[in-house]
């Protein structure tokens, strides 16, 4: 998977400065950047544990210790919220994504798997690289579906015991080695609520820079079976009319969009 860019220690004119799940702004309506007075800041005041910059993107990927205050003027603000209110499209943001996808990549991929030697960036593409034993490792995406089950017009959701369990969702789940996405879907709904479904359509993919997700989303008919919520993972699992529905994911996920009838 070589990409077109490589990574350089050259200073680029957006500055997307990020600490754990979120970025600095100073206004976040228009997602405005920081300057490169605030940038030089943070390194006088070394809190910058890593940066790059990408040429054909024309930006500069800046991470700061955790708990790191924002800097005077600026303030953070989630990675997510970026997405909401149908932002996904905006190519700032996409950058933004990416920036902070290969922050968490570099962040993961320190030292070599095999030989543990410092890896340092590849001089030709998008790669950290491994002076001894001259492997390459490159920036990872991890596949995951999510699916909107559909009967009639109703439609399934459920509330997760840990993660998010204040909002009723789709399934989703990691596709599992040599599966294809659509057996990710009949399995994930076989194992998270017991019913069989049919019908199965691809609909749409989405980024999901947490850090590294590729979105997979899918519609599917309801086919069998009574619902019985997978124990520790599934709190409740129901079927909703559209017209009657329980509080949902935030704008600009691909939930919402399933959820509500705009895909
Ligand atoms: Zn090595």
């Amino acid at each position: 998977m070589p990409m077109i860019t490589n990574l350089t220690s050259e200073f680029m004119p957006l500055h997307y400065v990020f600490c754990n799940y979120s970025i600095l702004v100073v206004d976040s309506d228009n997602f405005g950047l920081p300057s490169d007075e605030v940038v030089k800041k943070c390194f006088e005041h070394q809190v910058v544990i890593d940066w790059f910059g990408e040429p054909e993107f024309r930006y500069t990927a800046i991470a700061l210790e955790d708990d790191c205050p924002a800097p005077s003027g600026c303030k953070w603000v989630p990675i997510r919220s970026l997405f909401e209110k149908g932002n996904s499209g905006n190519e700032q943001i996409i950058c933004a994504a990416r920036a902070h996808s290969l922050l968490k990549w570099r962040k993961k991929k320190r030292y070599c798997p095999k030989c543990g030697t410092l890896m340092i960036d590849d001089k030709y593409e998008t790669a950290r690289f491994c002076p001894k034993c001259q492997d390459k490792l490159y920036p990872q995406v991890t596949p995951a579906m999510i699916v909107l089950v559909e009967k009639g017009d109703e439609i399934l959701l459920a509330r997760h015991t840990v993660r998010n369990n204040d909002v009723y969702t789709c399934l989703a789940g990691f596709i599992e080695p040599g599966e294809s996405a659509e057996q990710a879907v009949v399995r994930e709904i076989r194992e998270e609520v017991g019913i069989e479904v049919q019908n199965i359509r691809y609909v749409t993919s989405q980024a999901w820079p947490f850090p590294d997700q590729l979105m997979i989303a899918f519609k599917a008919d309801f086919k069998c079976g009574e619902i019985v919520p997978k124990e520790d993972e599934i709190e409740e699992a129901k079927w909703f009319t559209r017209d009657n529905l329980p509080p949902i994911p935030k704008e600009g996920s691909v939930a919402w969009s399933l959820i509500t009838g705009e895909l």
